[in-house]
């Protein structure tokens, strides 16, 4: 059964949660108090979907403190977890340590349903939606000791929890795949938009006797249909004074959490911006395929071209294994490179390496290269798996910590031989005793 996760701070009402979704006539499946830690897993059902819940609620909190406590609850959850609630009190608001464990779950690139809680009545939903910047997404408003909201929130959850074999081996998911054409306000994202669907295609919508503008649409590009998410906040010409970057980089976050692919649209015939790399950052931080569009180029001389080379080495390192494209949405130049660039950045994303080809890799490097000395011991990796694709993420164990300079090396050794393009890889280090 697919795993969702229960996790945040000490008192913001999680056990409450975990009480009300499964119902008093729940069975603990599972309750081992005082092993490592105090892990209590239910099994639940919502509208006939199995899933198993798990509390992190007791977490040995007062022995870690409770940073440590939390911190604890976000690993397992990017571990074991298939999809996890982050519970905040709504009362209380967004605090470091909320912030830090959403860094954590991003990275790691699970799906995270917010539920601001304490909302006991309408009064309580402004704070509530002031939940927003934690760029999860949508706040989900609930009262878990009335009751109130916990439908939406369930409905959420289903939503993100994986129908029942947890584990995908790089499948695609269901239906089309989505993407999120992102970057700074007239980089040309609209008129990219309108060139590969063609602007007079019908709007679904408007048809339907409403004004509202679609939020998603489905575009076919070279023979595949695609999901480009927030195609409404690409379209329309929101003329904020205050405030618009914020609002901008929210509907991004929103938009990165909903698809699978990133297309990050830089405009070419200018300096990159700082807010150029800040969008990357934020597609490489969630965890997203990645594909990096130069657009404009029909805008490019001879001075300019030298420039942007430079930049591409200086500036887009983090995003140097990204397959790029340099498109203009006025001439309709390469245009026909994006979807093979997509398709192999989505391929990258879901690539998954056998246990015995990864140690048998392994095992060759640490050989060639071990770890440097450290006060007479040296730390070794004993081996390694792949947890997770989508994107790729590995666990090594070893036997001490190993310096982060190290862990670089492996990381880059890793992409060396499989591969990877267009996604970002995350590779853990747990120490066996
Ligand atoms: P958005 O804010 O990212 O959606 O950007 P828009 O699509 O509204 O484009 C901003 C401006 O750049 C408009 O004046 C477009 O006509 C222009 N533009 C977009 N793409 C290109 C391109 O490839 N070449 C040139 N020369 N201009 C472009």
């Amino acid at each position: 059964l697919p795993v969702l996760a229960v996790v945040g701070r000490p008192n913001v009402g999680k056990s409450t949660l975990v009480n009300r979704i499964i119902g008093r006539r729940e069975a603990v499946v599972e309750d081992r108090p005082g092993v490592t830690r105090d892990r209590v897993t239910y099994e639940a059902n919502w509208n006939g979907r199995r899933f198993k819940i798990v509390d992190t609620g007791g977490w040995e909190q007062d022995v870690l403190g409770i940073d440590a406590s939390v911190a604890a609850q976000a690993e397992f959850a990017i571990e074991a977890a298939d999809a996890v609630v982050l519970v905040v009190d709504a009362t209380v608001g967004a605090t470091d340590t909320d912030e830090a464990v959403v860094k954590l779950l991003r990275r790691a690139g699970k799906p995270v349903v917010l539920a601001a809680n304490k909302v006991d009545g309408p009064s309580g939903e402004a704070d509530a939606a002031a939940l927003w910047n934690l760029g999860l997404g949508e706040p989900f408003p609930v009262s878990s000791l009335h009751g109130r909201g916990t439908g939406d929130l369930l409905d959420a959850i289903m939503e993100a929890l994986p129908e029942a074999p947890a584990m995908t081996f790089g499948e695609a998911a269901a239906g089309p795949r989505r993407i999120a054409l992102i970057g700074r306000p007239n980089v040309g994202k609209s008129s990219l938009l309108n060139k590969v669907a063609g602007s007079d295609r019908v709007v679904v919508d408007e048809l339907a006797g409403t004004t509202r503008d679609p939020v998603d649409e489905l575009i076919e590009l070279g023979g595949i249909t695609w999901k480009f998410i927030d195609t409404a906040g690409i379209r329309r010409r929101v003329h904020l004074t205050e405030g618009a970057d914020y609002y901008a980089s929210l509907r991004t976050a929103a938009a990165l959490e909903k698809a699978e692919v990133a297309v990050i649209l830089i405009d070419a015939s200018e300096t990159l911006a700082e807010q150029d790399t800040r969008i990357i950052t934020m597609a490489v931080e969630a965890g997203r395929a990645v594909v990096i569009a130069y657009n404009k180029w029909d805008l490019l001389d001879e001075e300019r071209r030298y420039y942007l080379e430079r930049e591409i080495e200086r500036d887009l390192v983090q995003v140097q294994w990204a397959p790029r494209v340099n498109v203009s949405a006025r001439t309709g130049r390469h245009m026909e490179k994006l979807v093979p660039a997509i398709e192999t950045a989505l391929a990258g994303w879901e690539t998954r390496v056998p246990t015995g080809r990864l140690n048998a890799f392994l095992g060759e490097l640490v050989a060639a290269h071990p770890h440097p000395l450290r006060g007479g011991k040296q730390p070794r990796i004993l081996f390694g798996t792949q947890a997770g694709t989508r994107p790729p993420r590995f666990v090594l164990f070893a036997s001490g910590f190993l310096e982060a300079g190290y862990r670089r090396f492996i990381e880059r050794r890793l992409r060396e031989e499989f591969g990877f393009e267009g996604t970002p890889i995350q590779v853990s280090v747990r120490v066996r005793e």
